[in-house]
């Protein structure tokens, strides 16, 4: 199987990237933002739980983020491989991605990390809200998300590089410049 987790900062594209990806490369798709959505639109109980938690800008608790996973990851077949996109988001999901992949007998192919200023990031950002109009795309919320990236997600890149897992990839320039240098990176392994 192909696994790869997509990671970068709010704004760095890659949900973009991703659908790309996954049609190159015959994967299946896991957004845990796109999930939660579902749920918020759905009127769920988790959704319902989950609300007021994304429109803050703060992370959603572990155990309902595997709740969520492992409903997704049961609905899929006869994949290729699996394309992560927004998770893992702290230390905690990085270990439960491990234990995930074991059961299912396979292991994360990569993590690509798409490098962006964050200067550049909050240009990107407050220009998708006028466009999407996503509840947590407000200014306040913003900066929260970037402060919960800075101080949970980060780390999660550290994780990867020890295990020689990390691919670092340039996401400043046009779309398919960049979906170029990702899929160089995929080839080459
Ligand atoms: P972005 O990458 O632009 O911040 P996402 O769609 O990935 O957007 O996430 C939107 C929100 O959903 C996050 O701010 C957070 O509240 C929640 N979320 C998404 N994925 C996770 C996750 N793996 N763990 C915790 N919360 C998450």
């Amino acid at each position: 199987m192909l696994n790869i987790a997509l990671f970068g900062p709010p704004g760095s594209g890659k949900g973009t990237q991703s659908k790309y990806l996954i049609e190159k490369y015959n994967l299946a798709y896991i957004s845990t933002g796109d999930l939660l959505r579902a749920e918020l639109a759905a009127g769920s109980d988790l959704g319902k739980q989950v609300k007021a938690v994304m429109d803050a800008g703060n992370l959603v608790s572990d155990e309902l983020i595997v709740q969520i996973l492992e409903k997704k990851i049961k609905s899929l077949e006869n994949v290729k491989g699996i394309l992560f996109d927004g998770f893992p988001r702290n230390l905690v999901q990085a270990y439960i991605l491990t234990g995930l992949f074991s059961k299912l007998n396979t292991e994360l192919t990569c993590m690509i990390s798409l490098e962006v200023s964050e200067d550049e990031l909050m240009g990107r950002m407050l220009k998708r809200a006028e466009i999407e109009g996503r509840s947590d795309d407000k200014p306040e919320t913003i900066r929260n998300r970037f402060k919960q990236y800075r101080e949970k997600t980060q780390p999660v890149e550290g994780f990867y590089e020890e295990i020689g897992k990390c691919y670092k990839v340039d996401g400043l320039g046009t779309i398919d410049e960049i979906f170029d240098r990702i899929c160089e990176v995929i080839d080459r392994l």
